[in-house]
């Protein structure tokens, strides 16, 4: 099962793509995770995209496609993969094309969550995760069940990613509505555009994709 999941920053495609990627068992590729490790270790790409990611813009295509290239051609994508956070720009979903007709693998859906832009903010400026184990709780929505320490492996150390700042949020999703959106009719074009409602609880809009995946495997041929 190959997906691409796109929608606006906050849609939910990370806590989605988690979600999918142990119920498919298929490979979850966040461009984003790969650029904060990036940045993490202080490499190249990482010095270049510091700056531009704090800034809520986008890196540009040529480091993204390299980067996503490599990666989709890693042992654990032979079975399947989900992108989530790639492609974002018309440059990089012609790359993706090319590079999936190149290695005969076929993209089986695209699923876009829908999400109004007011709710986005409040819910980026407010997440958080745990620096241990990865968990992700939010100050309003999801919050830790005691003060300082994480519900699941008792760390008393979060993050909160620089680019989930208020002010940047807008950029990022204005960067989403003029250089993202706009890919969205190819997939619909090719048959492969499905749209969940992302405002639903989080399990409601695995349920919605969920189903959408069954159906598609109930009309393909064996
Ligand atoms: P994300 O974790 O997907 O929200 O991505 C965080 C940031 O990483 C974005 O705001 C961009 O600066 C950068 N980024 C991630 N994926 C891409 C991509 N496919 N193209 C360009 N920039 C990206």
């Amino acid at each position: 099962m190959n997906l691409i999941l796109l929608g606006p920053p906050g849609a939910g495609k990370g806590t989605q793509a988690k979600h999918l990627q142990e119920r498919y068992g298929v490979a979850q590729i966040s461009t984003g995770d790969m650029l904060r490790a990036e940045v993490a270790a202080g490499s190249e790409i990482g010095l270049q995209a510091r700056s531009v990611m704090e800034a809520g813009h986008l890196i540009s295509d040529n480091i993204i496609i390299r980067m996503l290239s490599a990666r989709i051609d890693q042992p654990d994508c032979a079975h399947g993969f989900i992108l989530d956070g790639f492609p974002r720009t018309d440059p990089q979903a012609q790359a993706l094309d090319s590079m999936l007709a190149g290695k005969h693998v076929q993209l089986d859906a695209v699923i876009e969550l829908e999400v109004d832009d007011a709710v986005l903010v409040d819910r980026i400026s407010g997440r958080f995760t745990c620096a241990k184990c990865g968990t992700g709780y939010h100050d309003h929505f999801k919050p830790l069940a005691v003060s300082g320490i994480c519900d699941v492996c008792g760390s008393h150390n979060f993050a909160r990613r620089p680019d989930d700042k208020r002010e940047t949020v807008s950029a990022r999703l204005a960067a989403y509505h003029t250089q993202t959106a706009p890919i969205l009719p190819h997939y619909a074009a090719l048959g492969r555009l499905h749209a969940v409602d992302g405002m639903a609880e989080i399990d409601q809009v695995t349920r919605q994709i969920v189903a959408v995946l069954d159906n598609l495997k109930a009309i393909s041929p064996a």
